[in-house]
């Protein structure tokens, strides 16, 4: 664990979603000392697909097979959005990063490369992504070449039908076909939930009753699709069981939030961060925050632990996300920053907040509304001031984006974070040796 030198905290990180996460893990790698407070924030609700920057503009809902490409053009298009604020590099490192972290914490990802990928969701649409887990990348293969593939659910989960998914796309995938099948030992049980299900393929008997059921329906196909249940937290190794069983590639499709994907991410995250020294306060919240504490400190005040706790950090991220993060708060006439009464970006009233029209294209202004930043990812007053030398704002709290129409959620997050983290070493360096 790295420990506070002098009493202070290099890093302190408010939120524990992907942005913050992210920062937590950067700032580890680093060597700073780092303290993140927060829980699980929308991580849990994730799929395990990381989008980098799918579509580009929104408006015209124009879909990139690179997501760097995207980027340039969004940084030609739309210039203060905080993504093209980040160059290609760093997003780079930052993704390879990230994915390696996950890979050492369980979830193995499909080599990056420059290009996204199309996966299937699980009512039969396609989503655009870029960093895909290796357990789910036979499915984007699939999708490509459009082999003969067999897609099989399990009686009494009600969160996947592989009937479904070959109604949708079955007039343009001749070689698609579903089957159904009994969950091993479950034949009396009406409702299945998946992360059951992903627990008990994890002993090897589950896992080979499971197989022997499956053995018999493949026929010719190249590949066999089932819903996101093959493990928990072994997930790669009970993906490879099923590989070797039926002898032809598996993908898994992630069911609806809250999904397996989402609890192995948040479960690696989490072991990521502390096998990397973070110290984290995991049930906690920072109530009140002071710029004036003792040699230019930050000094937060904790609720939610035991006696509660004062926390002394040179550097402070924030990354408590949009309105379901809590980062912000709207009431009837404004959007408001919750933990520092920090200036918003946001239309001028609240009749500009939406569009009449509630599937226009474009979107609604207030889902871009947030806070502004200066270059080095330092929140702004009204004047255009840094509020502080060293708080940073990070992810989906920024301003000037609107990442679930960009496909850009998890990009937003770690480039962000990466980008900040940079600055904050860079600052706490000046500030130690001058
Ligand atoms: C349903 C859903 C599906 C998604 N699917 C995908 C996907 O397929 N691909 C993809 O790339 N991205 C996806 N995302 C987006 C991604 O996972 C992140 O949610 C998003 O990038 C925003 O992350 P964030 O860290 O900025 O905010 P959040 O996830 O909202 O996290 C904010 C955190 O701050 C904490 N916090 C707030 N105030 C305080 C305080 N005072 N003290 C301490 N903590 C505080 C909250 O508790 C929370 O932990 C999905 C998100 C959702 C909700």
């Amino acid at each position: 664990m790295t420990r506070a030198r002098q009493g202070a905290w290099d890093v302190a990180v408010i939120g524990a979603g992907m942005s913050g996460m992210a920062a937590s893990l950067f700032a580890a790698e680093r060597g700073l000392s780092c303290i993140q407070i927060g829980s699980g924030g929308g991580i849990l609700f994730a799929s395990g697909l990381l989008d980098l920057m799918g579509v580009q503009p929104a408006a015209e809902g124009l879909v990139w097979r690179s997501p760097y490409a995207a980027l340039a053009a969004l940084a030609r298009e739309q210039p203060d959005h905080p993504l093209a604020r980040v160059d290609a590099g760093s997003i780079r490192a930052a993704f390879e990063s990230f994915v390696t972290a996950l890979g050492a914490a369980g979830i193995a990802y499909a080599p990056l490369g420059d290009r996204n990928r199309s996966v299937l969701t699980s009512i039969g649409t396609i989503k655009t992504t870029f960093g895909v887990p290796r357990a789910m990348v036979a499915g984007a293969y699939a999708l490509e070449a459009r082999p003969s593939c067999l897609l099989v659910d399990f009686r009494g989960l009600r969160e996947f039908s592989a009937r479904q998914i070959v109604a949708t796309l079955g007039a343009g995938w001749t070689g698609l076909r579903h089957e159904r099948i009994e969950f091993p030992g479950c034949d009396a049980v009406p409702e299945l939930y998946a992360a059951h299900l992903a627990r008990a393929l994890e002993t090897r008997e589950t896992r080979e009753r499971t197989i022997a059921l499956l053995q018999p329906l493949l026929g010719d196909v190249h590949v066999v699709g089932l819903p996101a249940v093959l493990g928990l937290g072994r997930s790669d190794e009970v993906h490879a069981a099923f590989e070797k069983g039926l002898g032809v590639p598996v993908f898994e499709i992630p069911t609806m939030p809250t999904s397996v994907p989402g609890l192995r991410l948040l479960g690696a995250l989490e072991e990521a961060v502390s096998a990397r020294g973070v110290s984290r306060r995991v049930h906690a919240d920072v109530r009140s925050l002071a710029f004036d504490g003792q040699g230019g400190m930050a000094a937060l005040i904790l609720e939610g632990v035991s006696g509660g706790e004062r926390v002394l950090a040179r550097s402070v991220v924030l990354a408590t996300g949009r309105f379901t993060g809590r980062g912000l708060t709207a009431d009837r006439g404004r959007v408001r920053e919750g933990l520092l009464g920090l200036h918003v970006h946001q239309p001028a009233s609240r009749e500009a907040w939406h569009q009449r029209d509630f599937l226009a294209p474009s979107g609604h202004a207030i889902n871009r509304a947030g806070l502004l930043v200066d270059d080095a990812w330092r929140p702004l007053d009204a004047g255009g001031n840094p509020v502080w030398p060293r708080l940073f704002a990070i992810g989906s709290i920024l301003a000037h984006q609107d990442w679930m129409r960009s496909k850009c959620g998890s990009g937003l997050a770690i480039a962000t974070a990466w980008a900040a983290i940079e600055q904050a070493a860079r600052e706490i360096r000046a500030t130690v040796s001058g």
